[in-house]
């Protein structure tokens, strides 16, 4: 396939769903009528650093481009909008449209438009993926510099899951396993989100790395102490507290609320209450026989 067949492939598998876009594909920038606030984020992928091509289809590859970097639209609690793609395709690899159309399926399931892109051949496969959110104000919006003293800590869904998936998966399960599923298809919790930021979070982050470093981030930048009892943690079937607090890749969302906003917080999202936020600094896991040291998620180069 050309370059330009491919490229009429690609524009042909999007679908224009933001009903804010006034020009997209086809032309040499995208052009969408903006509300108040863009909300931002760009993430990379690199085959055998994030992914690896010999148990990944190129249509999963594609789904988790796009679920990690709306994961962090979903945190600040935003809208998501837009997004934009620029693949780096080996010449040995054979279905760059079925990663487009991956991306698509996850696109459509959480109403956002792919509005434009890049594709350029290299040694590698590289995907990178930016996303605009959307908001009307600041308010809207959380930031992981929030937590207060007396706050309590909640997480969405289960841990660990996808991090036991991706070892099946080494091990040769199939998608067919819904832990291998939920490596291959990570779901953002844009909802969830949403509804956690209108309830009042203080801070919130999306849990990429492991909640052992994700959890790190709110302490430091809120200048706080997050205390995380690791015997509340919900763990992904067959997974262990340890594993679930330092496996990658699960998506699902922290959030701090003040004591009063208890209800609304359980109302608003599928919340799991696993510590509470103290004077004082860091990230203290604790387990049935006190403080465990020494665990942590993926920590960036
Ligand atoms: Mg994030």
């Amino acid at each position: 396939v050309g370059e330009l067949e491919l490229i009429a492939a690609i524009e042909t598998a999007l679908a224009d769903r933001s009903g804010r876009l006034v020009r997209w594909t086809g032309d040499d920038a995208a052009v969408t009528r903006a509300r108040p606030l863009a909300v931002t984020s760009i993430d990379t992928l690199v085959d055998g650093v994030h992914f690896e091509r010999g148990t990944h289809e190129a249509s999963d590859i594609g789904w988790k481009a796009l679920a990690t970097a709306l994961s962090d639209i979903a945190a600040m609690g935003a809208e998501p909008g837009e997004a934009y793609v620029s693949v780096v395709l080996p010449e040995d690899f054979g279905e760059p449209l079925e990663l487009v159309q991956g991306m698509e399926a996850l696109a459509s399931e959480c109403g956002v438009t792919i509005a434009g892109g890049d594709v350029v051949s290299g040694p590698v496969l590289v995907l990178t993926v930016a996303v605009t959110g959307w908001a009307d104000a600041p308010e809207e919006l959380v930031g992981r510099d929030g937590a207060q003293p007396g706050d309590l800590v909640g997480v969405t869904g289960e841990l660990g899951g996808s991090e036991a998936g991706r070892r099946r998966l080494a091990e040769g399960s199939n998608a067919h396993d819904a832990l291998v599923a939920r490596h291959l298809r990570p779901r953002p919790r844009l909802e969830s989100g949403r509804a956690l930021a209108a309830a009042g979070a203080t801070a919130m982050i999306d849990l990429s790395d492991g909640l052992a470093t994700d959890a790190r981030h709110v302490a430091e930048r809120s200048g706080v102490e997050l205390r995380v009892e690791l015997d509340r943690v919900p763990c992904a079937p067959g997974v262990s507290a340890e594993e679930a607090v330092t496996g990658g890749d699960d998506y699902e969302l922290l959030a701090t609320f003040p004591e009063g906003l208890r209800e609304p917080a359980e109302s608003a999202a599928p919340l799991t209450w696993v510590g509470t936020v103290s004077a004082g600094g860091g990230l203290l896991l604790v387990g049935a026989d006190g403080p465990v040291t020494g665990l942590s998620g993926y920590e960036h180069p």
